[in-house]
């Protein structure tokens, strides 16, 4: 994906850090080797988050130029199509987040022009760059749940880990990728500008569960179509895609099908806790929205098959 002349964003919350308190092996990594005792460390790393926030508040800085100097990347290594990276860990770390933010910009361009086109007014997302654990509007979240979308406070948060994760362990590699993930969390985005996740809640409380998992899929299967209208308009205006790209992102939509991201028995009230419908349906709502470049064309709930 060709990026680095890219835009930056103004909208990424670097809040790495404070999720593993005194903790020498640095930002990236998941606390604990995973499972049990995630409350107790929710309380922590809730505190620290403030903690960090506050101070990089009261005292005006980004704080991600104090967390690049207090974190280590322990062993971040960036995946072999990303070749311009040469640098030590800490450089790929910092390239990893300069990448996050061009995509973002990158959104964020993208749908203020779609928005702008129906007359609308598109307001850019927070996006919240965390590890080990989260608070937002839509409660703790820690970085098994999977980068994610809370309607509550328009932030999309993301562990940087998950990115090793999708190339390791849902065998999706590069940096289109990458993009793909948060063009969909940016899709649950401009769901809610566009009045939809509001209706889909309405609706959801009337159904029974099969029927509200159903409801679900039709809105994980529109964040990924809109993610692929990203993709087209972002190349036609700045030609972003390079050979392999897109078989790239069609994937990594592959790979996050059927649940694959999801930990049960959490009660998160955001998508990502639902259904997202099979492999093969991220695969064509994806490549739907990539080829079409409409909004119009996303209506997955209307489709007649998913
Ligand atoms: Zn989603």
């Amino acid at each position: 994906m060709r990026w680095r002349d890219g835009r930056r964003s103004d909208n990424i919350e670097d809040q790495r850090g404070q999720g593993m308190p005194g903790g020498g092996s640095g930002g990236f990594g998941f606390p604990g080797g995973g499972g049990g005792g995630g409350l107790r460390r929710a309380g922590l790393g809730g505190f620290g988050l403030v903690v960090v926030v506050v101070v990089a508040l009261f005292f005006g800085v980004d704080p991600s130029q104090i967390l690049q100097q207090i974190t280590e990347p322990g062993g971040y290594t960036q995946d072999a199509s990303s070749t311009s990276s040469t640098g030590t860990p800490s450089t790929a770390d910092a390239d990893l987040r300069d990448f996050v933010s061009v995509v973002l910009a990158d959104t964020e361009d993208t749908w203020t022009e779609q928005f702008k086109q129906m007359n609308l007014t598109y307001r850019d997302p927070k996006l919240v760059l965390f590890n080990g654990g989260v608070q937002s509007a839509c409660g703790f979240a820690e970085t098994a749940t999977g980068p994610f979308y809370c309607p509550g406070d328009q932030k999309v948060y993301l562990d940087l880990d998950f990115f090793q994760e999708l190339s390791d362990r849902f065998k999706a590699p590069g940096d289109f990728a990458q993009a793909y993930v948060i063009a969909h969390e940016v899709g649950h985005h401009v769901q809610t500008l566009l009045g939809i996740m509001d209706k889909v809640d309405t609706l959801r409380g009337k159904l029974n569960k099969a029927d509200a998992n159903g409801l679900s899929v039709m809105v994980e299967l529109q964040a990924d179509c809109f993610a692929g209208v990203w993709a087209n308009h972002a190349n036609q205006e700045r030609q972003i895609l390079e050979a392999g790209d897109a078989d790239e992102g069609l994937a990594a939509a592959a790979a996050v099908g059927d649940d694959r991201l999801q930990r049960e028995g959490q009660g998160y009230v955001v998508p990502e806790t639902f259904t997202h419908g099979t492999s093969a349906q991220r695969t064509r709502w994806f490549k739907q929205g990539l080829q079409s470049g409409l909004i119009k064309d996303c209506d997955t709930f209307s489709a007649k098959q998913l």
